[in-house]
């Protein structure tokens, strides 16, 4: 059962961790948003990370999903670039458009 947490300000953090900003994070089965009223997009994308987890189980994606990021890290690219690289990443951006 998702469930879903709004105006979470301590996602702030995250920002300066990562390098950019997050608007939300999903750590299945919660999606954390930072706003109050976050956009229908933001919302469909994490839902499209839902959706994969369901698909694949945590730990595959969980493992999938870091594997990727790590490695285009390594090949050079910045955090915002990396994240965007990830093939998750850019499904559920499909999916949210
Ligand atoms: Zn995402």
């Amino acid at each position: 059962m998702t469930k879903e947490f709004f105006n979470c300000r301590w996602l702030k953090i995250l920002d300066i961790i990562y390098g950019f900003q997050i608007m939300a994070i999903t750590i299945y089965p919660f999606i954390f948003y930072k706003n109050k009223n976050p956009k229908k997009m933001i919302k469909k994308h994490e839902l499209g990370h839902i959706k994969q987890v369901k698909r694949e189980g945590i730990a595959r994606f969980s493992w999938n999903y870091c594997c990727q990021f790590f490695k285009f890290r390594f090949k050079g690219k910045t955090s915002r670039e990396a994240h965007d690289l990830i093939s998750y990443e850019k499904e559920a951006k499909r999916e949210s458009i």
